[in-house]
């Protein structure tokens, strides 16, 4: 996974793979475990060494301490102990294991080929090796697949199910469908929606690649503005979001886009972008958009502003750097340097998604955090 927390380094990459007890297990974890420094301080405190900052090795830790019981009972009892989000796949001996936390804050499904099933975070990774989706993994669920087939076990919980809106807005891949719901058809809906609520004149729609370019498309079809591609994408860099410094994330932007002035020049352009968080990377594309000739630059986010961070594996910086949670739509125009900026109402984003309000954790835009933030995380 990306780093969320515990840091950057060669020891906390994944899957964790270890030798217990003559039994090889490997594990990977996406998601952010909220009371690891409780967790961790007490087995420390018994004696109990650790060799990353991760918090995927707790997971282990705990997991392997009752494993003698059996992987159900030994994922039911670590399931009691952490709180925050998980989705996990685990190898042990001839198994393989999938486990989604009791919100199913992050994605996990299954797939099926000829020969095996397969476990994944998105879906588009079992097109990617010819699987068939077979469906989701429910929230608390846990799935154990060995050479007799698929079992399920829940864990017992009367937690509600809060699946990330984000992983729509920005963070999972346009060709998944997640526990239903298409991310591709989410985001052009959510583009539709913003030009019905943040309708301008304007002479070009394009959108920043890639998770602002089917919002983008949305935009255009609803406003019947023309749709262009005004920023090119260098292929060989990665999602600038995810670099793990704000350093590193400012120098990406100019080296992944690059303008098209031949379809920039002299116009009045939208741009859409999937979210802005800490308006850094916003101004930089204002003004690269500018100085390939653009009249007027008016920017449209395809999610709500965001006002606070995520505990739960987004790596969302905290409130005093989020420009949505100290500034005015008007100052936050003024200091991203557009012409105009528009978000998309959170009533719109779900409405976007076709799901449920109470489906979604939607924290970073409204700070109803469905589990609770420890006060020394
Ligand atoms: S706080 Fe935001 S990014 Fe984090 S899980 Fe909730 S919706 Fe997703």
């Amino acid at each position: 996974r990306y780093t969320t927390a515990g840091g950057s380094n060669i020891k906390n990459a994944q899957p964790f793979d270890v030798l217990y007890k003559n039994m090889q297990i490997a594990l990977a974890h996406n998601g952010n475990i909220v009371n690891v420094k409780n967790i961790k301080g007490i087995l420390e405190d018994s004696g109990v060494v650790f060799n990353t900052t991760s918090d995927t090795e707790l997971i282990l830790n705990l997991f392997a301490r009752n494993i003698k019981y059996g992987e159900v009972f030994a994922i039911k009892e670590l399931c009691q102990l952490i709180s925050g989000s998980y989705a996990l796949t685990i190898t042990l001996g001839n198994k393989l294991i999938g486990v989604r936390d009791v919100n199913g804050l992050r994605p996990l499904c299954i797939g099926e080929n000829s020969r095996t099933y397969v476990i994944a975070s998105e879906s588009c990774a079992l097109d990617a090796i010819g699987a068939n989706f077979v469906r989701d993994v429910e929230p608390g669920e846990i799935v154990i697949i060995d050479e007799d087939g698929l079992h399920s076990y829940k864990i017992d919980t009367s937690a509600e199910r809060k699946m990330c809106i984000f992983e729509y807005v920005y963070f999972a891949r346009p060709d998944s469908v997640i526990d239903g719901i298409s991310v591709y058809k989410s985001r052009y809906n959510a583009g539709k929606i913003m030009a019905r609520e943040n309708p301008t004149d304007a002479d070009i729609v394009i959108g920043v690649p890639d998770s602002g370019i089917p919002a983008a498309i949305g935009y255009a079809k609803e406003s019947g503005i023309g749709y262009g591609i005004g920023l090119i994408k260098n292929k060989y860099i990665g999602r600038t979001f995810i670099q793990p410094s704000q350093k590193m994330r400012e120098e990406g932007v100019a080296i992944k886009l690059n303008p098209l002035r031949d379809v920039l020049e002299g116009k009045r352009v939208i741009i859409i972008d999937d979210s802005i968080v800490r308006g850094t990377t916003s101004q930089k594309l204002v003004k690269i958009i500018r100085d390939a000739g653009a009249k007027e630059v008016h920017l449209r986010s395809a999610s709500p502003p965001v006002i606070s961070g995520c505990y739960y594996g987004v790596d969302t910086p905290s409130k005093e750097h989020l420009i949505a949670a100290n500034m005015s739509i008007n100052e936050i125009t003024q200091a991203v340097g557009a012409d105009s900026v528009g978000y998309i109402s959170l009533e719109g984003l779900i409405k976007a998604t076709g799901g449920s309000g109470c489906d979604f954790c939607k924290a970073c835009f409204d700070e109803k955090y469905p589990i609770t933030i420890p006060h020394n995380i």
